[in-house]
């Protein structure tokens, strides 16, 4: 566990059904540095891992961004009943940014996740090649999906990582099948021939 050049390297084959440009490289290396700073390294470690990789703090700065996003739009959460305030934010390959945060009602089983949100807006815009779906929340262990969104993943993204991010910058990355194994699908409703 918290070996970065593995997760960097089962990342990158993850995500390899995007090709590998330097985008995908570069959520490939935030995902591996995500998981690994759990573990306290410092900056000039994640620097040196960096220039392993070829790469340098500048290029994950999409990534980063990605990440604050979820964060920041956290406040636009409608929360007036657990004032659970969760943001959601998915990257495209082409570097495009959609985002969402959650809506409660008073039915409450009509509350929608910032993930589905997410996801949902960024269908909407067009957008279909994930590579990153990251979500926040001021929790003390990073946050995760619920098993709904879990669900809306593996369809939606199942070729995207996962950051799950709480407060004091607490990061962990997954793929999709992680957080979801087995799941159900589409295959097993088609009967193959
Ligand atoms: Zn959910």
């Amino acid at each position: 566990m918290n070996d970065p050049q593995h997760d960097f390297e089962r990342f990158r084959e993850h995500l390899s059904v995007h090709g590998n440009g330097k985008l995908v490289r570069a959520v490939a290396a935030r995902a591996a540095i995500g998981n690994w700073r759990a573990a306290m390294y410092s900056r000039d470690d994640v620097r040196q891992l960096l220039e392993c990789w070829e790469m340098t703090t500048a290029d994950l700065e999409l990534v980063d961004q990605a990440l604050a996003t979820a964060w920041r739009v956290r406040a636009a959460a409608y929360a007036p009943y657990s004032q659970f305030q969760v943001g959601a934010a998915v990257l495209g390959s082409c570097g495009r940014l959609w985002c969402g945060a959650n809506v409660e009602n008073s039915s409450y089983g009509l509350t929608l996740c910032a993930e589905r949100a997410a996801l949902a807006a960024a269908r909407a815009a067009g957008g279909d090649a994930f590579l990153l779906l990251c979500i926040a929340a001021d929790t003390e262990e990073p946050i995760s999906p619920c098993g709904a969104c879990r669900q809306w993943i593996v369809e939606l993204a199942p070729h995207a990582l996962v950051a799950m991010i709480g407060s004091n910058g607490a990061e962990r990355w997954c793929t999709p099948s992680e957080l979801l194994p087995w799941a159900f699908g589409s295959r097993m409703f088609h009967r193959h021939e």
